[in-house]
């Protein structure tokens, strides 16, 4: 690691007072052959395993889902994640990721997969004691046992700490009695181990049991019909006095909140990852159709309205795909930093994802949203045909909807993004108030013009810098001026969670383009700098909206003045030509004829 890199970047939330060098981000054309290797035998399961089975699949066949998992073991990929002593590979983070993103084009498997492998297994990976991870997580590696998460109830969605789910100690002690009911559980189905939440007698906090499906008591409710997804098994399970072994508590009593916040902060940046390969696969799909269809005698790729929906597909998900990358290698640094200071392998991984939570929960709101974005965009370009259960877009259409659901909310997360680094301000961890009371002080002071930036990366990096000042001045008026209240001014809290969103994405999208650039690996008219460009010029306007609706909200009269103009004079952004930038975009992908930058 570099030192910079030592000091700075090994923060979560700190992009938005740091200024992070190029050098010190890790980028998608920096993989090496072994993890290129990782991603194709993944790529080749997808399409050979599971695309040509999709209609099988959602059609729920009878023990087709398992079939399917038990052969993604065979090659290894359910226990990528799991250390070699627990019959696992052993990758680093940042490569598990991006086995995800190619095992995420696989629709309804994608999701059963993440959930086994995910939700599923890692409780017991990172809380189990050493005899339970002895005893599970060797099966669960290859899929002899599948796994299944159980958080939610009717009552108990997004307020995950309040389940009614009840656990009471037997009087001989050798057992817990569990009572309750769990909602949308994915993997419900067939699932042999179930982290479930509970509380114990009248405890504030969740813990979390170690439950097997053969466990007397445990009941199932028909598969849910749902929008999408429809062949990833989702079930209701009941707990009628099933007796739990007192061996099977994981980790201590009153810790299974912080069991399910860890764990889902994982199952955040992989879904990032998930949806990221689901965004490449429809942007080939819809460059496929876009160019063979043809009206009033042209193909539609040749027109301009059809061009600019296919350059925003790309240029959102190469944004996408820089800022989960990114996060990546800061939690490997991360875990890597904290083993070097003698802590354990699997503490290290859990506390390295902790600290870039932000980070993830920004990873899994981008990312739902691209992907939102991109296939709503593949039907659109579709036309009739999109709206056809024939063509490939209407499920991928449908699929793509529970991503901004699950994992936690969108709104949960975006809550969270702000709560999370307000909190780290909070307790020093970050030093946001200095920078905000510079912001404000410059505000007095004469504008610097732009004038000595030689070169175009050094003007974006211009621009960044002020485009931060925007979200710590009305972060830091809002926090002064509402302290406690702020927490319940949401409205406030979402405009300044999207600043934050979409400068971690432009911020990614340029330092990556920089180290290309750098690295000669581009030239200065490549198709990377017209969408940096597009990035910002968009970003600009993005978090001008953002920042007047968030000021308007809680200041008026000369203090709305004073941050409206700061407003106004950080978002500054140069003219461009937005058409002819995003035609020279589309054109390159079309050529290409699907995601890809070489
Ligand atoms: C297909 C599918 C698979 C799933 N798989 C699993 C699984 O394997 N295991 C598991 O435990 N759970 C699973 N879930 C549950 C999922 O995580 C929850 O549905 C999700 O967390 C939202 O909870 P809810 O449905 O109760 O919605 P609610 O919490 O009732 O939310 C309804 C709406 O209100 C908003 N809202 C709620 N609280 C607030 C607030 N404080 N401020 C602002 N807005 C708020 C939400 O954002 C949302 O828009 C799954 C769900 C589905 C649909």
């Amino acid at each position: 690691l570099t030192k910079n890199k030592k000091a700075m970047e090994l923060k979560g939330g700190a992009f938005i007072i740091n200024k992070t060098a190029c050098d010190d981000v890790f980028i998608p054309e920096e993989w090496n052959e072994e993890q290129k290797m990782i991603a194709n035998v993944c790529n080749d399961f997808i399409e050979s395993e599971i695309e040509p089975k999709l209609d099988r699949i959602d059609h729920q066949e009878e023990g087709l889902m398992q079939k399917l998992l038990n052969k993604a073991g065979e090659l290894g990929l359910l226990s990528l994640s799991i250390p070699q002593e627990y019959n696992g590979m052993g990758v680093d983070f940042k490569t598990s990721l991006l086995a995800t993103e190619y095992l995420g084009k696989g629709h309804s498997f994608s999701v059963a997969f993440g959930a086994h492998t995910g939700i599923g297994t890692l409780p017991i990976l990172y809380y189990g004691s050493e005899e339970q991870k002895q005893k599970y997580i060797p099966k669960l590696a290859t899929g002899e046992w599948k796994a299944a998460y159980c958080l939610t109830e009717p009552n108990s969605g997004s307020d995950a700490n309040s389940g009614k789910t009840n656990a009471v100690l037997s009087k001989v002690g050798k057992y817990y009695l569990l009572n309750g009911q769990k909602m949308w559980i994915t993997n419900g189905g067939f699932a042999d181990v179930f982290t479930v939440f509970a509380k114990i007698e009248n405890d504030e906090n969740l813990s979390a049991f170690i439950v097997e499906r053969n466990y007397e008591g445990i009941s199932f409710n028909p598969e849910e019909h749902k929008m999408g997804i429809k062949g990833s098994s989702t079930r209701q399970i009941f707990f009628n006095d099933v007796k739990i072994p007192v061996e099977n508590l994981l980790s201590e009593r009153n810790n299974g909140f912080k069991i399910a916040l860890n764990i889902l902060n994982i199952g955040r940046i992989k879904l990032g990852a998930g949806v990221l390969g689901g965004s490449k696969e429809t942007i080939k799909d819809s460059i496929k159709y876009a160019v063979e269809r043809e009206q009033f005698g042209r193909s539609i790729s040749k027109y301009g309205a059809i061009r600019y929906k296919i350059a925003e597909q790309f240029l959102k998900t190469f944004a996408l795909e820089s800022a989960l990358y990114r996060a990546g290698q800061n939690i490997d640094d991360k875990i890597l930093q904290l083993q070097e200071a003698g802590m354990e392998k699997s503490k290290a991984t859990l506390k390295g994802i902790e600290e870039f939570a932000i980070e993830c929960a920004i990873l899994k709101v981008a990312g739902s949203e691209c992907l939102d974005f991109v296939v709503d965009e593949a039907v659109q370009i579709h036309g009739g045909m999109g709206y056809s259960a024939e063509s490939k877009v209407e499920r991928s259409y449908r699929d793509s909807r529970i991503n901004r659901v699950f994992e936690g909310t969108n709104e949960i997360n975006r809550l969270l993004i702000v709560e999370m680094l307000l909190k780290k301000g909070m307790k020093g961890q970050l030093d946001l108030m200095t920078p905000a009371m510079k912001v404000a002080s410059e505000l007095m002071s004469i504008p610097d013009f732009n004038e000595n930036n030689k070169n175009l990366i050094d003007e974006l990096h211009f621009y960044l810098d002020n485009f931060k000042k925007t979200v710590l001045m009305i972060a830091g008026s809002a926090v002064q001026k509402l302290m406690q209240t702020l927490s319940k001014e949401q409205e406030i809290l979402m405009n300044i969670s999207n600043m934050l969103i979409e400068i971690y994405l432009a911020e990614s999208t340029l330092l990556r383009v920089e180290k290309n650039l750098k690295s000669e690996k581009i030239k200065e008219n490549d198709v990377q700098i017209q969408l940096l460009e597009i990035v910002f010029y968009e970003l600009a306007d993005k978090l001008a909206k953002y920042g007047k609706d968030a000021i308007l909200s809680f200041a008026d009269g000369d203090e709305a003045r004073m941050m409206l103009m700061g407003l106004k004079r950080f978002t500054k952004y140069k003219n461009i030509n937005p058409k002819e930038l995003r035609q020279n975009i589309a054109l390159f992908i079309i050529e290409k004829g699907e995601y890809r930058l070489d």
